[in-house]
Protein backbone atom coordinates (compact mmCIF):
# COMPACT_ATOMS: atom_id res chain seq x y z
CA UNK A 1 0.00 0.00 0.00
CA UNK A 2 1.62 3.11 -0.65
CA UNK A 3 0.11 6.36 0.84
CA UNK A 4 1.02 10.13 -0.41
CA UNK A 5 4.38 11.37 1.17
CA UNK A 6 3.73 15.11 0.91
CA UNK A 7 6.85 16.72 1.10
CA UNK A 8 6.37 21.05 0.04
CA UNK A 9 8.95 22.71 -1.14
CA UNK A 10 11.44 23.71 1.75
CA UNK A 11 9.80 20.83 4.20
CA UNK A 12 13.21 19.88 4.64
CA UNK A 13 14.03 21.51 7.80
CA UNK A 14 15.72 19.10 10.40
CA UNK A 15 13.29 19.45 13.17
CA UNK A 16 15.71 16.91 15.41
CA UNK A 17 18.90 15.23 15.63
CA UNK A 18 18.85 12.17 13.87
CA UNK A 19 20.88 9.61 15.96
CA UNK A 20 18.90 9.10 19.61
CA UNK A 21 17.51 12.82 19.64
CA UNK A 22 16.33 13.40 23.58
CA UNK A 23 18.86 10.92 24.66
CA UNK A 24 21.48 13.34 26.22
CA UNK A 25 18.69 15.97 27.92
CA UNK A 26 16.18 12.55 29.17
CA UNK A 27 19.28 10.96 30.49
CA UNK A 28 20.08 13.87 32.62
CA UNK A 29 16.67 13.80 34.22
CA UNK A 30 16.43 9.90 35.32
CA UNK A 31 17.51 9.71 38.59
CA UNK A 32 20.98 7.32 39.72
CA UNK A 33 19.79 3.71 39.99
CA UNK A 34 18.39 2.75 43.41
CA UNK A 35 19.47 0.42 45.76
CA UNK A 36 16.70 -1.88 45.49
CA UNK A 37 15.31 -3.43 44.12
CA UNK A 38 17.23 -5.54 41.31
CA UNK A 39 19.84 -7.25 40.40
CA UNK A 40 21.11 -7.46 36.34
CA UNK A 41 18.04 -9.30 34.79
CA UNK A 42 17.90 -12.67 34.82
CA UNK A 43 16.57 -15.02 32.75
CA UNK A 44 13.46 -16.76 34.32
CA UNK A 45 14.02 -20.03 35.37
CA UNK A 46 13.22 -22.88 32.45
CA UNK A 47 13.61 -19.87 30.25
CA UNK A 48 15.35 -22.64 28.03
CA UNK A 49 12.05 -24.42 27.22
CA UNK A 50 9.93 -21.47 26.00
CA UNK A 51 9.49 -21.48 22.47
CA UNK A 52 12.14 -19.46 20.55
CA UNK A 53 10.72 -16.76 18.23
CA UNK A 54 11.24 -16.70 14.76
CA UNK A 55 9.36 -13.61 13.72
CA UNK A 56 8.39 -14.35 9.39
CA UNK A 57 9.62 -11.63 7.58
CA UNK A 58 9.87 -8.40 10.64
CA UNK A 59 12.44 -8.05 12.90
CA UNK A 60 11.24 -5.74 15.80
CA UNK A 61 14.64 -3.98 15.42
CA UNK A 62 13.25 -2.80 12.55
CA UNK A 63 11.09 -0.64 14.29
CA UNK A 64 13.04 0.05 17.38
CA UNK A 65 16.18 2.05 15.53
CA UNK A 66 13.29 4.62 14.71
CA UNK A 67 12.20 5.04 18.21
CA UNK A 68 14.58 7.21 20.06
CA UNK A 69 12.95 7.05 23.14
CA UNK A 70 13.33 3.01 23.39
CA UNK A 71 16.90 3.65 23.97
CA UNK A 72 16.69 6.26 27.38
CA UNK A 73 17.34 4.61 30.40
CA UNK A 74 14.70 5.33 33.83
CA UNK A 75 15.95 4.58 37.16
CA UNK A 76 19.64 3.99 35.60
CA UNK A 77 17.77 0.74 33.25
CA UNK A 78 17.45 0.71 29.80
CA UNK A 79 13.81 1.57 29.34
CA UNK A 80 11.00 -1.51 28.82
CA UNK A 81 7.79 0.23 27.29
CA UNK A 82 5.14 -2.22 27.82
CA UNK A 83 2.61 0.77 28.11
CA UNK A 84 1.24 0.55 24.64
CA UNK A 85 -2.15 0.49 25.11
CA UNK A 86 -2.11 3.94 26.68
CA UNK A 87 0.01 5.19 24.38
CA UNK A 88 2.79 4.60 21.72
CA UNK A 89 6.33 5.72 21.35
CA UNK A 90 7.08 7.86 17.92
CA UNK A 91 9.35 6.93 15.51
CA UNK A 92 11.81 9.77 14.83
CA UNK A 93 10.30 10.30 11.13
CA UNK A 94 7.36 11.46 13.35
CA UNK A 95 9.27 13.70 15.47
CA UNK A 96 11.17 15.03 12.72
CA UNK A 97 8.20 15.69 10.68
CA UNK A 98 6.67 17.70 13.78
CA UNK A 99 9.33 20.04 13.71
CA UNK A 100 9.89 20.24 9.70
CA UNK A 101 6.12 21.42 10.19
CA UNK A 102 6.86 24.38 12.56
CA UNK A 103 10.20 24.97 11.09
CA UNK A 104 9.76 25.59 7.94
CA UNK A 105 5.74 25.21 6.62
CA UNK A 106 3.05 26.40 9.82
CA UNK A 107 0.27 27.93 8.29
CA UNK A 108 -3.38 28.02 9.25
CA UNK A 109 -5.61 26.07 6.49
CA UNK A 110 -8.25 26.18 3.64
CA UNK A 111 -8.91 30.29 4.57
CA UNK A 112 -5.61 31.25 3.77
CA UNK A 113 -4.73 33.23 -0.17
CA UNK A 114 -1.12 32.92 0.17
CA UNK A 115 1.24 29.44 -0.56
CA UNK A 116 2.05 28.38 2.78
CA UNK A 117 -1.87 27.96 3.35
CA UNK A 118 -2.14 26.25 0.28
CA UNK A 119 0.96 24.23 1.73
CA UNK A 120 -0.46 23.53 5.13
CA UNK A 121 -3.87 22.50 3.30
CA UNK A 122 -2.32 20.24 1.14
CA UNK A 123 -0.73 18.39 3.79
CA UNK A 124 -4.05 18.25 5.97
CA UNK A 125 -5.67 17.15 2.84
CA UNK A 126 -3.19 14.36 2.05
CA UNK A 127 -3.34 12.91 5.88
CA UNK A 128 -6.97 12.74 5.11
CA UNK A 129 -6.26 10.39 2.53
CA UNK A 130 -3.84 8.48 4.28
CA UNK A 131 -6.29 7.93 7.04
CA UNK A 132 -9.13 6.89 4.17
CA UNK A 133 -6.57 4.49 2.37
CA UNK A 134 -5.31 2.66 6.00
CA UNK A 135 -8.77 2.17 6.81
CA UNK A 136 -10.02 1.18 3.39
CA UNK A 137 -12.32 3.64 2.74
CA UNK A 138 -14.36 4.36 -0.10
CA UNK A 139 -12.88 8.10 -0.39
CA UNK A 140 -11.34 11.19 1.77
CA UNK A 141 -14.38 12.37 2.59
CA UNK A 142 -15.68 9.68 4.56
CA UNK A 143 -12.53 11.22 7.52
CA UNK A 144 -13.51 13.41 10.27
CA UNK A 145 -10.81 14.61 12.22
CA UNK A 146 -10.71 15.00 15.78
CA UNK A 147 -8.78 14.30 18.94
CA UNK A 148 -9.26 10.87 19.47
CA UNK A 149 -11.42 8.13 19.25
CA UNK A 150 -13.29 9.62 22.94
CA UNK A 151 -13.76 12.83 20.83
CA UNK A 152 -15.07 10.58 17.82
CA UNK A 153 -17.55 8.76 19.48
CA UNK A 154 -18.65 11.68 21.35
CA UNK A 155 -19.07 13.33 17.61
CA UNK A 156 -21.38 10.27 16.68
CA UNK A 157 -23.34 10.32 20.05
CA UNK A 158 -24.22 14.10 20.08
CA UNK A 159 -24.65 14.10 15.99
CA UNK A 160 -25.95 10.95 14.55
CA UNK A 161 -27.16 10.22 17.98
CA UNK A 162 -29.50 13.35 18.56
CA UNK A 163 -30.83 12.65 15.41
CA UNK A 164 -31.20 8.43 15.38
CA UNK A 165 -32.20 7.72 19.04
CA UNK A 166 -35.33 8.48 20.87
CA UNK A 167 -37.52 7.10 24.32
CA UNK A 168 -37.75 3.02 23.72
CA UNK A 169 -34.45 2.93 21.49
CA UNK A 170 -31.56 0.30 22.54
CA UNK A 171 -28.18 1.19 22.55
CA UNK A 172 -26.32 -2.07 22.79
CA UNK A 173 -22.47 -1.75 24.35
CA UNK A 174 -20.09 -4.45 24.85
CA UNK A 175 -19.33 -5.07 28.84
CA UNK A 176 -15.48 -4.55 27.24
CA UNK A 177 -15.89 -1.57 26.48
CA UNK A 178 -13.68 1.76 27.30
CA UNK A 179 -15.39 3.82 29.56
CA UNK A 180 -15.15 6.36 26.09
CA UNK A 181 -17.73 4.03 24.59
CA UNK A 182 -20.22 3.61 27.76
CA UNK A 183 -20.23 7.23 28.61
CA UNK A 184 -21.30 8.93 25.68
CA UNK A 185 -24.10 7.17 25.07
CA UNK A 186 -24.73 7.47 28.62
CA UNK A 187 -25.19 11.15 28.23
CA UNK A 188 -27.40 10.76 25.09
CA UNK A 189 -29.36 8.30 25.91
CA UNK A 190 -30.01 10.16 29.15
CA UNK A 191 -31.14 13.28 26.46
CA UNK A 192 -33.06 10.86 23.88
CA UNK A 193 -34.80 8.81 27.08
CA UNK A 194 -33.48 5.53 25.17
CA UNK A 195 -31.47 2.91 26.97
CA UNK A 196 -27.82 1.34 27.47
CA UNK A 197 -27.94 -2.15 26.90
CA UNK A 198 -24.75 -3.99 28.09
CA UNK A 199 -23.96 -7.21 26.22
CA UNK A 200 -22.89 -9.63 28.65
CA UNK A 201 -19.28 -11.64 28.53
CA UNK A 202 -18.46 -14.94 28.69
CA UNK A 203 -16.56 -16.11 31.45
CA UNK A 204 -13.11 -15.89 29.07
CA UNK A 205 -13.64 -12.27 27.98
CA UNK A 206 -15.88 -12.66 24.61
CA UNK A 207 -18.41 -10.81 24.38
CA UNK A 208 -21.59 -13.29 24.28
CA UNK A 209 -22.63 -14.33 21.28
CA UNK A 210 -25.75 -15.90 22.18
CA UNK A 211 -26.89 -12.94 24.38
CA UNK A 212 -26.00 -10.47 22.14
CA UNK A 213 -28.01 -12.61 19.31
CA UNK A 214 -31.02 -12.67 21.86
CA UNK A 215 -30.45 -8.90 22.73
CA UNK A 216 -30.99 -7.52 19.17
CA UNK A 217 -34.39 -6.52 18.10
CA UNK A 218 -36.31 -3.46 16.23
CA UNK A 219 -35.50 -1.12 18.96
CA UNK A 220 -31.73 -1.49 18.32
CA UNK A 221 -30.13 1.69 17.39
CA UNK A 222 -27.05 1.35 17.58
CA UNK A 223 -24.25 -1.31 18.31
CA UNK A 224 -20.84 -0.41 20.13
CA UNK A 225 -18.10 -2.32 20.32
CA UNK A 226 -14.14 -2.52 20.56
CA UNK A 227 -12.33 -3.94 17.28
CA UNK A 228 -10.06 -5.06 20.40
CA UNK A 229 -10.07 -4.32 24.43
CA UNK A 230 -7.55 -2.37 25.58
CA UNK A 231 -8.10 -4.85 29.04
CA UNK A 232 -8.92 -8.04 27.88
CA UNK A 233 -7.18 -8.08 24.57
CA UNK A 234 -10.41 -9.61 22.95
CA UNK A 235 -10.54 -9.13 19.75
CA UNK A 236 -14.51 -9.44 19.13
CA UNK A 237 -15.91 -11.14 15.66
CA UNK A 238 -17.08 -7.42 14.71
CA UNK A 239 -17.97 -8.72 10.92
CA UNK A 240 -20.10 -11.14 11.96
CA UNK A 241 -21.87 -9.12 14.87
CA UNK A 242 -22.18 -6.26 12.46
CA UNK A 243 -23.92 -8.19 9.89
CA UNK A 244 -26.22 -9.09 12.40
CA UNK A 245 -26.38 -5.72 13.56
CA UNK A 246 -27.74 -4.66 10.25
CA UNK A 247 -30.46 -7.46 9.47
CA UNK A 248 -32.29 -5.16 12.65
CA UNK A 249 -31.56 -2.11 10.87
CA UNK A 250 -28.85 -1.16 13.67
CA UNK A 251 -25.86 0.76 12.93
CA UNK A 252 -22.52 -0.26 14.33
CA UNK A 253 -19.87 1.95 15.63
CA UNK A 254 -16.38 0.39 16.12
CA UNK A 255 -13.66 1.42 18.39
CA UNK A 256 -10.47 0.76 17.04
CA UNK A 257 -8.38 2.65 19.32
CA UNK A 258 -6.40 -0.46 20.05
CA UNK A 259 -7.11 -2.60 16.91
CA UNK A 260 -5.15 -0.21 14.59
CA UNK A 261 -1.23 -0.99 15.65
CA UNK A 262 -1.67 -4.37 15.43
CA UNK A 263 -3.74 -5.98 12.56
CA UNK A 264 -4.99 -4.51 9.22
CA UNK A 265 -8.29 -2.88 9.34
CA UNK A 266 -10.86 -2.68 6.55
CA UNK A 267 -14.32 -0.53 6.90
CA UNK A 268 -15.85 -1.67 3.99
CA UNK A 269 -15.38 -5.18 4.90
CA UNK A 270 -16.63 -5.19 7.93
CA UNK A 271 -19.56 -3.08 6.86
CA UNK A 272 -18.92 -0.82 9.95
CA UNK A 273 -21.13 2.12 9.70
CA UNK A 274 -18.29 3.75 12.37
CA UNK A 275 -14.82 3.24 12.79
CA UNK A 276 -12.84 5.68 15.59
CA UNK A 277 -9.54 5.59 16.68
CA UNK A 278 -6.69 7.34 18.40
CA UNK A 279 -3.40 8.79 16.61
CA UNK A 280 -1.44 8.39 19.35
CA UNK A 281 -1.74 4.29 19.72
CA UNK A 282 -0.70 4.23 16.30
CA UNK A 283 2.67 5.92 16.98
CA UNK A 284 1.54 9.71 16.11
CA UNK A 285 0.79 12.58 18.30
CA UNK A 286 -1.50 13.18 20.94
CA UNK A 287 -4.84 15.79 20.39
CA UNK A 288 -5.15 13.80 16.64
CA UNK A 289 -7.80 10.86 15.63
CA UNK A 290 -10.07 9.97 13.04
CA UNK A 291 -13.69 8.87 13.00
CA UNK A 292 -15.01 7.27 9.61
CA UNK A 293 -18.43 6.74 8.87
CA UNK A 294 -20.47 5.77 5.52
CA UNK A 295 -20.75 8.57 3.52
CA UNK A 296 -24.42 8.12 3.19
CA UNK A 297 -24.74 8.18 6.96
CA UNK A 298 -22.23 11.19 7.35
CA UNK A 299 -24.25 13.38 4.56
CA UNK A 300 -27.06 13.55 6.95
CA UNK A 301 -25.01 14.45 9.97
CA UNK A 302 -25.69 17.76 11.47
CA UNK A 303 -22.73 20.14 13.39
CA UNK A 304 -22.52 18.83 16.54
CA UNK A 305 -20.07 21.86 17.58
CA UNK A 306 -20.28 25.57 15.18
CA UNK A 307 -17.55 28.10 14.75
CA UNK A 308 -14.82 28.86 12.02
CA UNK A 309 -14.13 26.25 9.01
CA UNK A 310 -17.46 24.52 8.92
CA UNK A 311 -19.84 26.84 7.37
CA UNK A 312 -20.85 27.91 4.29
CA UNK A 313 -22.40 31.65 4.51
CA UNK A 314 -23.42 33.22 7.75
CA UNK A 315 -25.81 35.72 8.91
CA UNK A 316 -27.67 36.52 11.65
CA UNK A 317 -30.62 35.01 9.70
CA UNK A 318 -29.49 31.23 8.66
CA UNK A 319 -26.22 30.24 8.53
CA UNK A 320 -25.36 27.25 5.55
CA UNK A 321 -23.08 24.42 6.50
CA UNK A 322 -20.32 23.25 4.57
CA UNK A 323 -20.48 19.93 3.19
CA UNK A 324 -18.48 16.62 5.19
CA UNK A 325 -16.33 16.42 6.28
CA UNK A 326 -15.20 19.96 7.21
CA UNK A 327 -18.66 20.09 8.50
CA UNK A 328 -18.08 18.51 11.58
CA UNK A 329 -14.77 20.59 12.16
CA UNK A 330 -15.29 23.33 13.53
CA UNK A 331 -12.46 25.45 14.38
CA UNK A 332 -8.35 25.64 13.52
CA UNK A 333 -7.97 21.47 13.51
CA UNK A 334 -4.61 19.88 14.95
CA UNK A 335 -2.75 21.00 11.65
CA UNK A 336 0.57 19.43 13.30
CA UNK A 337 -1.06 16.28 14.57
CA UNK A 338 -2.32 15.94 10.83
CA UNK A 339 1.39 15.62 9.64
CA UNK A 340 2.77 13.86 12.13
CA UNK A 341 -0.26 11.33 11.93
CA UNK A 342 0.63 11.25 8.28
CA UNK A 343 4.19 10.61 8.77
CA UNK A 344 3.46 7.80 11.26
CA UNK A 345 1.20 6.18 8.84
CA UNK A 346 3.88 6.04 6.30
CA UNK A 347 6.23 5.13 8.57
CA UNK A 348 4.28 2.02 10.13
CA UNK A 349 2.74 1.00 6.56
CA UNK A 350 6.48 0.42 5.49
CA UNK A 351 6.53 -3.11 7.09
CA UNK A 352 4.57 -6.11 6.22
CA UNK A 353 1.48 -5.57 8.39
CA UNK A 354 0.95 -9.66 8.22
CA UNK A 355 3.86 -9.97 9.25
CA UNK A 356 3.86 -7.65 12.22
CA UNK A 357 0.55 -9.25 13.35
CA UNK A 358 2.43 -12.53 12.73
CA UNK A 359 5.22 -11.09 15.27
CA UNK A 360 3.14 -10.10 17.70
CA UNK A 361 0.78 -12.83 18.03
CA UNK A 362 4.25 -14.88 18.79
CA UNK A 363 5.51 -12.53 21.11
CA UNK A 364 2.18 -12.78 22.80
CA UNK A 365 2.40 -16.80 23.27
CA UNK A 366 5.77 -16.40 24.29
CA UNK A 367 4.92 -13.56 27.44
CA UNK A 368 1.80 -16.00 28.00
CA UNK A 369 4.39 -18.77 28.71
CA UNK A 370 6.36 -16.90 30.66
CA UNK A 371 4.61 -15.35 32.66
CA UNK A 372 2.88 -18.74 33.46
CA UNK A 373 6.21 -18.95 35.35
CA UNK A 374 5.55 -16.67 37.79
CA UNK A 375 4.17 -17.60 41.61
CA UNK A 376 0.59 -16.22 42.07
CA UNK A 377 0.11 -14.29 38.68
CA UNK A 378 -2.88 -14.56 37.20
CA UNK A 379 -3.97 -13.03 33.39
CA UNK A 380 -7.18 -11.63 32.99
CA UNK A 381 -9.10 -13.13 29.58
CA UNK A 382 -8.62 -15.57 27.44
CA UNK A 383 -10.33 -15.38 24.32
CA UNK A 384 -9.35 -17.04 21.56
CA UNK A 385 -8.50 -13.98 19.47
CA UNK A 386 -6.64 -11.40 21.52
CA UNK A 387 -4.19 -8.83 20.76
CA UNK A 388 -0.91 -8.40 23.05
CA UNK A 389 -2.22 -7.53 26.03
CA UNK A 390 -1.78 -9.26 29.25
CA UNK A 391 -3.56 -7.88 32.22
CA UNK A 392 -2.92 -9.86 35.35
CA UNK A 393 -2.97 -9.74 38.99
CA UNK A 394 -0.10 -11.01 41.59
CA UNK A 395 -1.53 -12.85 44.98
CA UNK A 396 -0.01 -10.52 47.66
CA UNK A 397 0.89 -7.41 45.61
CA UNK A 398 -1.63 -4.31 44.63
CA UNK A 399 -1.54 -3.59 41.28
CA UNK A 400 0.15 -0.21 41.70
CA UNK A 401 2.68 -1.34 43.98
CA UNK A 402 3.58 -4.28 41.27
CA UNK A 403 3.99 -1.04 38.71
CA UNK A 404 6.16 0.61 41.28
CA UNK A 405 8.22 -2.23 41.52
CA UNK A 406 8.56 -2.30 37.53
CA UNK A 407 9.31 0.78 37.27
CA UNK A 408 12.24 0.91 39.58
CA UNK A 409 13.37 -1.49 36.79
CA UNK A 410 13.10 0.51 33.98
CA UNK A 411 9.90 -1.47 32.91
CA UNK A 412 6.71 0.79 32.21
CA UNK A 413 3.26 -0.99 32.74
CA UNK A 414 0.25 0.48 33.70
CA UNK A 415 -2.30 -0.16 36.81
CA UNK A 416 -5.41 0.75 37.77
CA UNK A 417 -8.84 0.07 36.30
CA UNK A 418 -7.64 1.38 32.53
CA UNK A 419 -10.69 3.20 32.00
CA UNK A 420 -12.72 -0.56 31.61
CA UNK A 421 -14.45 -0.65 35.04
CA UNK A 422 -16.81 -2.84 33.76
CA UNK A 423 -14.54 -5.43 32.27
CA UNK A 424 -12.29 -5.97 35.32
CA UNK A 425 -15.60 -6.06 37.45
CA UNK A 426 -16.68 -9.36 35.48
CA UNK A 427 -13.58 -10.61 36.77
CA UNK A 428 -14.43 -8.99 40.43
CA UNK A 429 -12.04 -6.82 40.07
CA UNK A 430 -11.12 -3.07 40.76
CA UNK A 431 -8.02 -3.04 39.58
CA UNK A 432 -5.06 -4.88 38.00
CA UNK A 433 -1.02 -4.41 36.15
CA UNK A 434 -0.93 -4.15 32.26
CA UNK A 435 1.15 -5.23 30.17
CA UNK A 436 0.71 -4.09 26.86
CA UNK A 437 3.21 -4.90 23.81
CA UNK A 438 3.75 -3.34 20.23
CA UNK A 439 5.74 -4.59 17.50
CA UNK A 440 8.74 -3.14 18.52
CA UNK A 441 9.23 -4.82 21.96
CA UNK A 442 11.25 -7.97 22.03
CA UNK A 443 11.10 -11.22 23.97
CA UNK A 444 14.21 -10.16 25.99
CA UNK A 445 11.61 -7.95 27.28
CA UNK A 446 9.33 -9.64 28.12
CA UNK A 447 12.22 -11.73 29.88
CA UNK A 448 13.48 -8.44 31.56
CA UNK A 449 9.28 -8.11 32.89
CA UNK A 450 9.41 -11.86 33.90
CA UNK A 451 12.47 -11.68 35.89
CA UNK A 452 11.82 -8.16 38.28
CA UNK A 453 8.20 -9.99 39.25
CA UNK A 454 10.04 -13.02 40.42
CA UNK A 455 11.91 -10.68 42.10
CA UNK A 456 9.36 -9.32 43.51
CA UNK A 457 7.82 -12.49 44.25
CA UNK A 458 11.32 -13.33 46.46
CA UNK A 459 10.95 -9.63 47.95
CA UNK A 460 9.75 -10.12 51.03
CA UNK A 461 10.81 -13.54 52.12
CA UNK A 462 14.03 -12.16 51.28
CA UNK A 463 13.46 -9.66 53.70
CA UNK A 464 12.91 -11.66 56.07
N1 LIG B 1 -11.17 3.01 23.35
C1 LIG B 1 -10.23 2.14 23.74
C2 LIG B 1 -10.43 0.68 23.48
C3 LIG B 1 -9.07 2.62 24.36
O1 LIG B 1 -8.12 1.75 24.75
C4 LIG B 1 -8.92 4.00 24.58
C5 LIG B 1 -7.74 4.53 25.28
O2 LIG B 1 -7.10 3.85 26.04
C6 LIG B 1 -9.93 4.85 24.14
C7 LIG B 1 -11.04 4.33 23.53
C8 LIG B 1 -9.83 6.33 24.33
O3 LIG B 1 -8.82 6.84 23.54
P1 LIG B 1 -8.40 8.37 23.65
O4 LIG B 1 -8.16 8.64 25.11
O5 LIG B 1 -7.17 8.46 22.82
O6 LIG B 1 -9.52 9.17 23.11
Amino acid sequence: MTIPNVTPRGFGVPGLPAAAPGTTAVTAVTPMKPASPSDPPADPPGASALPQLQPPGFSPESARQDIPILHRTVNGHPLVWLDNGATTQKPRQVIEALGAYYGAANSNIHRGAHTMAREATQMFEAGRSAVAEFLGARSPDDIVFVRGTTEAINLVAQSWGRDNLGPGDDILVAALEHHSDIVPWQLIAEETRARVVPIPLTADGAIDQGAYADLLSSRTQLVAVSHASNVLGTVPPVKEMTALAHRYGAKVLVDGAQAVAHFPVDVRDLDADFYAFSGHKLFAPTGIGALYAKPEILQAMRPWQGGGNMIDSVDFTRTTFAPVPHRLEAGTGHIAGVVGLLAALNWFTSFDREAVAAYESTLMTYAQQALAAVPGLEVIGSAPERIAVLTFTLAGHDPGEVADWLDRDGIAIRAGHHCAQPALAHYGLESAARASLALYNTSEEVDQLVASLRRLQEAPRAAG
